[in-house]
């Protein structure tokens, strides 16, 4: 097999691979290093040579036969781009920033900074195919690596490519924004990348989907009805994954930073404690003085599991969305729906969560995400935080917990064949203390 690609390019012995990055935020590169094993079998069979991949650690490209460009190109780096197109006897655009502009064009409608930017000459960045000659296409934000097996797959098999040619121009979509105050879709800012659809459908909600065809595609609900009506639960997925904030969920930063000035208190989940100390390395006794330092004047750890009744029977929908989700999709569970553990606050105190849901419930609530933006934003030096002495963790009532799509779906079949004791459901991927208002992105898929 590797035959054709040496007959037609016989001065090279084994093929080499260059990768590049330009506007980009490089997630498609690391994604491919993080499932480097799907590449390596590759390399093997093929006798393919990776000659440039810095986050691998390798520049030793002076030749290269396939170029695999990551990002839009801005007015910086054409030259350069010109150059490895030159150079590769094939040029592959990796991901929606190369294929379609992605994150780099957005600044051209919403950068407040981009006006000067551009004021001095520079482009912000445009698809690759706009500056070089595209050979191949390799789609998703980021790109997805079996695609990228395939091209590499086809060039080394026949010593071309065919399959992967750009399909339609696109053309953004910029004037329809879905929003009702919990969520906020925005297709002027979306790059169409899929990830909010697939997450979506995940949970079993299906409220997002493509619309219109070629380049004029975008991603909405059916017939862009509201997110409620479109069946939407409100788990908040779909925002924390979104890879452009193109969908976005209520932001009460500024509403909890007005409490704290006002002498408000803060009411925090111990999920959450946990979590931000995991995001901005420090230890989880260093939290409430954190929350101290933006000035809340009393922090109190909750745990919405010690709420739950385990004497009872019956299904515990952790919160309001898996409420909406066993009414909506599991019907005939409805009639064992238990009451959600309901954090009952006054309006003076801020909340602290894992889960996007509870922004139903109560206002204002910072996510474990915007939290820690905030704390960043605010240039405390974390280190010298003093460290407090937090009450036990084991406040949680004995109760089976199903953790995820597939857990909770499995868990609600048995309860129906067998409706015995209580069982609790979290239907974020990994259960609620990964939940969609964590910082980090939880699943390794994306
Ligand atoms: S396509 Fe997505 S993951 Fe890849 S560089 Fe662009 S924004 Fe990052
Ligand atoms: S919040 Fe959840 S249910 Fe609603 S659209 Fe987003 S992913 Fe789907
Ligand atoms: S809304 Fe965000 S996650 Fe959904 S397709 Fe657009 S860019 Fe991707």
């Amino acid at each position: 097999m590797i035959r054709a690609f040496h007959a037609r390019f016989t001065e090279v012995v084994r093929m080499k691979v260059a990768f590049f990055s330009f506007g980009a935020c490089e997630g498609c590169r690391y994604r491919i290093v993080n499932e480097f094993a799907k590449i390596a079998t590759l390399l093997e069979k093929y006798g393919i040579e990776i000659v440039r991949e810095p986050l691998l650690g390798v520049k030793t490209e002076k030749n290269y036969d396939v170029a695999i460009i990551e990002g839009a190109v801005t007015s910086l780096d054409v030259e350069r781009v010109k150059e490895i197109r030159r150079k590769a006897k094939f040029l592959i655009a990796l991901g929606s920033c190369a294929f379609l502009g992605g994150i780099a064009t957005l600044g051209y409608k919403y950068g407040v900074q981009a006006d000067e930017y551009l004021k001095k000459g520079y482009s912000l960045g445009v698809p690759l195919h706009q500056i070089v000659k595209v050979d191949g296409y390799v789609r998703g934000c980021p790109a997805s690596v079996d695609e990228l097996v395939n091209v590499l797959e086809e060039i080394a098999v026949t010593g071309s490519i065919s399959k992967y040619e750009r399909r339609f121009e696109y053309e953004k979509q910029t004037d329809l924004v879905l929003d009702d105050g919990f969520l906020r879709l925005d297709t002027g800012k979306c790059i169409v990348c899929g990830r909010c659809i697939e997450l979506c459908s995940k949970i079993y909600a299906n409220v997002l989907t493509q619309a219109f065809r070629g380049y004029r595609v975008i991603v909405t609900t059916p017939a862009q009805i509201s997110f409620l009506e479109a069946g939407c639960i409100r788990c908040g997925l779909c925002a924390a994954y979104c890879p452009v904030a193109a969908i976005t969920y209520r932001n009460d930063v500024e509403a909890a930073l007005k409490t704290a000035k006002n002498g408000g208190r803060v009411v925090i989940e111990r999920q959450a404690v946990e979590a931000i100390a995991k995001a901005l390395g420090i230890k989880p006794g260093q939290v409430i003085p954190l929350l101290k330092t933006l000035g809340f004047s009393k922090v109190e750890i909750v745990n919405p599991l010690s709420l739950i009744d385990a004497e009872k029977t019956g299904i515990v929908p952790y919160s309001s969305a898996e409420k909406r989700l066993v009414e909506q999709v599991f019907p005939e569970a409805s009639k064992y729906l238990l009451e959600y553990p309901k954090l009952s606050l006054d309006k003076d105190t801020v909340l602290v969560t894992v889960c996007v849901a509870r922004k139903e419930d109560h206002s204002p609530v910072l996510t474990v995400h915007e939290l820690v933006s905030l704390a960043r934003d605010m240039l405390i030096t974390f280190k010298d935080l003093p460290e407090e002495q937090l009450e036990s963790k084991n406040n949680d009532c004995n109760v089976k917990i199903a953790k995820g799509p597939e857990e909770v779906k499995a868990a609600i079949q048995d309860f129906l064949s067998n409706p015995r004791g209580i069982v609790v459901l979290q239907i974020c991927p990994g259960g609620c203390a990964k939940g969609s208002g964590l910082h980090f992105p939880i699943l390794n898929d994306y």
